[in-house]
């Protein structure tokens, strides 16, 4: 078991103010793998005066300077590269090949993105024809908050935009997957990151998180996580008028034309449970037009049927278990409203899959016959739990799709290009995605209405963290 009880405040790893341990849980096997400390109103408030005292002179470094930074972090990252995907693994159950090949690699794909967005940014530049001048500063300090699903994916969407554009920061991580981001932290330090412009403070979102959130000397909050959570934050943060960027839940609707290719609906099962279901762009509710409704239903039933579930350190593509406890009774929970609202469960349902009573094991499940107001449709389940809704023309497909709180990620399969870019248009979405095409590394994340406020990666990503100036007379 690991001892993680320190926190990385202006460039030491010092301990906690108060002792409050936290047990940091496997999700394979329920056993303690690492204590970690959760922090108190003085730890936030002695890294939120490092990031403070930072800021001035991390504001007005060179371009170069910040390159060369993240020059450094990518090579360190990429040597300790299995050292994050084996945290990753056994923290939050992403079994290990997928963690090695799509958890950790995440965060390498990120510093690559914004090392190029970085080197062609222009921190200065005219305003059209006008003597105007238009200068990019940091905001300024900002707090990081992050969830357990994706963890070093998101921590590193926001820490590497920070560092570019000049910004110092406090991270508050997952209290349930805290290890990948003490391992970022470790990188950081040895790749000469000065002191007090990366802070890292445990702590759970009633303690640490909402500290940082309400702290007067905090300019920006950068938020993933809950909906729920993402509205408490917003309040917190309402009242010294602090920006806030907020990357929430999702209820994506994959609409399968009759036209679709043969591989889309076993292709839209494959993506709903990647990750055990734990990710806010899973295509959750799959939309088939009618004509092809039975055929969609029995190919998702055999997909389900082949997918299988292990625990995370074993090898292969398996589905590991969901985080913890917590999320594994909210899904059964779920999956009973779907069964008491008379939806049909085709395949999985309540209980842990044969052979895996111990760990947070959840059996691959799908639902046909889902009405779009039942439970199972409107609520973010973040388990491998698919809900199939039938559709009878193109204009009902997009009333379906939009008929959400949420508007994070869509999907639409066909092999009518026209169709495909008018279905697109129509979707209250910050993401459409056609026929599997994931999107460019440098394209914009995140969403309309509940799902979110803003947008992380590429150069709207690096904008986020940004504060614009108008110099007039500029000559
Ligand atoms: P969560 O909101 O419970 O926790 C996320 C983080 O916020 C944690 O670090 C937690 O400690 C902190 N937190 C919780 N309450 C807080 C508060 N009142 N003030 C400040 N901080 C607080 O979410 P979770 O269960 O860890 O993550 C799952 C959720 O995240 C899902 O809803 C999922 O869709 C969403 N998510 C969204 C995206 C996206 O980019 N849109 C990405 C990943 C996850």
């Amino acid at each position: 078991m690991l001892d993680k009880r320190k926190f990385y405040i202006n460039g030491e790893w010092v301990d906690a103010s108060n002792k409050n341990d936290l047990d940091v849980i496997n999700p394979s096997d329920e056993s303690v793998c690492a204590i970690v400390s959760l922090g108190s109103q003085a730890d936030t408030d002695a890294a939120v005066a490092a990031a403070r005292a930072a800021l001035p002179s991390w504001s007005i470094s060179t371009k170069a300077e910040r390159i060369a930074l993240l020059e450094r972090l990518y090579d360190i990252y990429e040597r300790r590269m299995d050292d994050m995907a084996q945290a990753i693994s056994m923290e939050m159950g992403a079994p290990i090949d997928f963690s090695r090949a799509s958890q950790a690699t995440s965060g390498t794909n990120a510093i690559k993105e914004f090392l190029r967005q970085l080197k062609k940014f222009e921190f200065e530049e005219p305003l059209d024809d006008s003597d105007n001048r238009l200068i990019y500063e940091p905001k300024g300090v900002c707090a990081l908050i992050t969830p357990w699903n994706w963890p070093i994916s998101q921590v590193a969407l926001k820490v590497i935009p920070a560092i570019a554009a000049g910004c110092t920061m406090v991270l508050k991580p997952s209290e349930l997957a805290p290890l990948d981001s003490m391992i970022f932290a470790e990188m950081l330090d040895e790749a000469g990151c000065p002191a007090g412009v990366f802070n890292l403070v445990n702590g759970d979102g009633a303690g640490v998180g909402s500290q940082l959130t309400s702290h007067p000397d905090i300019d920006m909050i950068s938020f993933t996580g809950s909906t729920r959570a993402g509205s408490l934050i917003s309040h917190n943060a309402a009242d010294d008028f602090k920006r806030v960027g907020l990357e929430l839940g999702g209820k994506g609707a994959n609409i399968i034309f009759a036209d679709a290719d043969d591989n889309a609906v076993k292709r839209g099962v494959r993506h709903c449970f990647n990750n055990a279901g734990q990710s806010c762009n899973a295509p959750t509710r799959m939309l088939v037009e009618r004509s092809y409704y039975d055929k969609a239903v029995e190919i998702a039933k055999q997909t389900a049927i082949s997918t299988s579930v292990d625990i995370a350190s074993k090898q292969g593509k398996h589905l590991g278990p969901v985080v913890s406890q917590l999320q594994f009774d909210k899904i059964q929970g779920l999956i009973q409203a779907g069964i008491d609202e008379n939806a049909t469960l085709v395949v999985g349902g309540a209980g842990k899959p044969e052979g895996l009573e111990t760990g947070y094991f959840v059996k691959p499940t799908v639902f046909a016959d889902v009405d779009n107001q039942m439970t199972i449709a409107q609520t973010e389940i973040f388990g491998p739990v698919l809900s199939m809704i039938p559709f009878d023309s193109e204009e009902e497909a997009i009333e379906i799709a939009n008929d959400t709180p949420y508007g994070l990620t869509n999907y639409i399969q066909t092999q009518d290009p026209e169709k495909a870019k008018r279905v697109s248009r129509r979707m209250l979405s910050g993401i459409v995605e056609v026929n599997g095409k994931s999107s460019a590394s440098g394209a914009p994340f995140g969403g309309y209405k509940h799902s979110g406020i803003g947008r992380e990666n590429g150069e709207f990503g690096l904008k986020e963290f940004i504060e614009v100036k108008v110099v007039t007379g500029w000559s």
